[in-house]
């Protein structure tokens, strides 16, 4: 079945030819460790993830890379203002040196992999550091210098768009209000040819700690400083998937700076196209607004879980909305989704193992797969399988579990799943989805089901009170 995907590029959907059968080289523009990642970043790779279980689905072999810009990035996408690296450093007390920058990053980054991890994201082949191909960085930049696309001011190297006939090919200025003042508003060298070249390489600047001044970084033929974090960009995916590779990911707000600048470096330095394919998720808003660290309204996983959110019910919700589509983060939308969750487990592992899978439905789902990742269709086919009496239960959990090979929601393991738990008074979802089962048992009598839910249920230290209005659930 043909596969297809939306591309910014051509502004279509297109079919997917990969470049080499049977074969799909990703890169997803990965976290700028510097704090922990907010909800609405983890949308990204919740989103890389569905995609790459679709090629995986599609019996495609998968080469995935998500990057760890842990040197380089500006708080302004279009290279200025602070480091962000170094803003942690000094938010954290920590010395202004690169082993420190390092030693950050690492926490950051190890608390981002427990969250895919969370999140039941399968961990890509390759999590490249941009501190660690700062070598790949300089080949790029005298790649550049070498074919006439570069120039040097006082506070960097610059590349030249001016040299550049595609420049801004991927589009997107729509996406930033008003470019021209965005670009006059932070300040920027105003020494620059044009006013989107970008720093390749900036010059380390001198900071102050105490009395001391310092000067971190590292050497280059240009002096000592640090890359840009566009370029980053174009050396890791370079150095690990080769030039072009297929598929190219990350939020829309990185279509009109940074995935143009990556895009421009790497063409003008190698003459060929960076990525065939570009694909883009849509933000996280919350009141509206999109959801982002600089406006001091974004939620984190852990803070969910403080609400008794488990990870996997805001996966679910992320689930119930197309990739590109915005979707406004609420409470109550994703304590729906959790309750819908509960339930769909619940019956889930009440069903008996020993089916195979409805090819009916198998052709319907993955044709909702195949065009454009239409995951929400495919969440909706589950709830109109399981409402499907003439399918027998155990065909239905043989179907739902093949399907779960792309949704990822971890159905097999339940009631084993391992949900957290803000405290040890506060009721563990799997006690909630065993509560939800026995409810359900009792609602069609099957007794001694219930009974056996309920001794589970007291074994694992809780109970359950029936009332009026349902049940509850109690510590013991
Ligand atoms: P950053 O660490 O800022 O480079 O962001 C990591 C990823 O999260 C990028 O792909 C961003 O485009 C994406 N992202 C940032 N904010 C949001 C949001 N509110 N909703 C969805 N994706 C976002
Ligand atoms: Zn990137």
């Amino acid at each position: 079945m043909d596969i297809k995907i939306y591309n910014t590029l051509s502004k279509n959907k297109e079919t997917f030819k990969p470049l080499k059968p049977g074969v799909v080289g990703m890169y997803h523009c990965g976290p700028t460790v510097y704090d922990h990642a907010h909800i609405g970043n983890l949308r990204a790779y919740v989103f890389a993830d569905t995609l790459r279980r679709m090629f995986e689905y599609n019996s495609y072999q998968v080469n995935q890379v998500i990057n760890i810009t842990d040197v380089g990035h500006l708080t302004s996408d279009a290279d200025a203002g602070e480091d962000k690296m170094t803003k942690a450093l000094i938010r954290e007390n920590m010395p202004l040196t690169l082993n420190a920058m390092r030693e950050v990053g690492t926490k950051y980054f190890d608390a981002f992999v427990e969250n895919l991890k969370e999140l039941h994201i399968e961990l890509p082949q390759a999590f490249p550091r941009a501190s660690d191909t700062i070598t790949e960085d300089i080949e790029l930049i005298k790649q550049l210098e070498k074919n006439g696309f570069v120039y040097q001011l006082s506070d960097g190297v610059y590349f030249d768009t001016g040299k550049f006939p595609h420049y801004g090919k991927l589009g997107g200025q729509d996406l930033i209000a008003d470019e021209a003042d965005v670009h006059a508003r932070i300040a920027q060298n105003t020494d620059k040819k044009n006013h989107r070249d970008f720093a390749v390489w900036k010059l380390s600047a001198k900071q102050n700690v105490g009395e001391e001044s310092v000067l971190i970084g590292w050497d280059s033929p240009w002096g000592k400083g640090f890359p840009g974090w566009h370029i980053e960009c174009s050396a890791m995916s370079r150095m690990i998937l080769g030039q072009p590779f297929d598929i190219h990911t990350g939020g829309i707000d990185h279509i009109s700076v940074h995935h143009n600048n990556e895009i421009a470096q790497s063409e003008a330095a190698y003459g060929t196209s960076l990525a065939n394919y570009w694909m883009h998720n849509a933000f996280i808003t919350i009141k509206k607004a999109k959801m982002a660290k600089s406006e001091g309204n974004f939620l984190t996983l852990d803070t969910l879980e403080l609400e008794h959110i488990s990870p996997l019910a805001y996966r679910y919700w992320l689930l119930t909305g197309h990739y590109r589509s915005t979707v406004n983060f609420t409470g109550t939308a994703v304590q729906g989704a959790q309750k819908a969750l509960i339930r769909l487990l619940s019956i889930v592992s009440g069903y008996p193992d020993g089916g195979t899978v409805v090819s009916t439905y198998k052709e319907r789902f993955w044709a909702f797969i195949n065009d454009d990742l239409d995951i929400p269709q495919a969440v909706a086919l589950v709830w109109e399988l399981i409402k499907d009496a003439k399918v027998s239960p155990a065909d239905k959990r043989a179907t739902i579990l093949d399907f779960d090979r792309v949704l990822g929601l971890n159905i097999e393991s339940v009631p084993h799943v391992e949900l957290p738990v803000a405290d040890t008074k506060d009721i563990p979802l799997e006690i909630t989805v065993l509560a939800e089962a026995r409810e359900d048992a009792r609602k069609t009598k099957e007794w001694a089901k219930a009974d056996a839910l309920r001794t589970e249920i007291q074994e694992r230290g809780f109970d359950v009170i029936d009332g009026e209005s349902g049940f509850s659930i109690i510590t013991r």
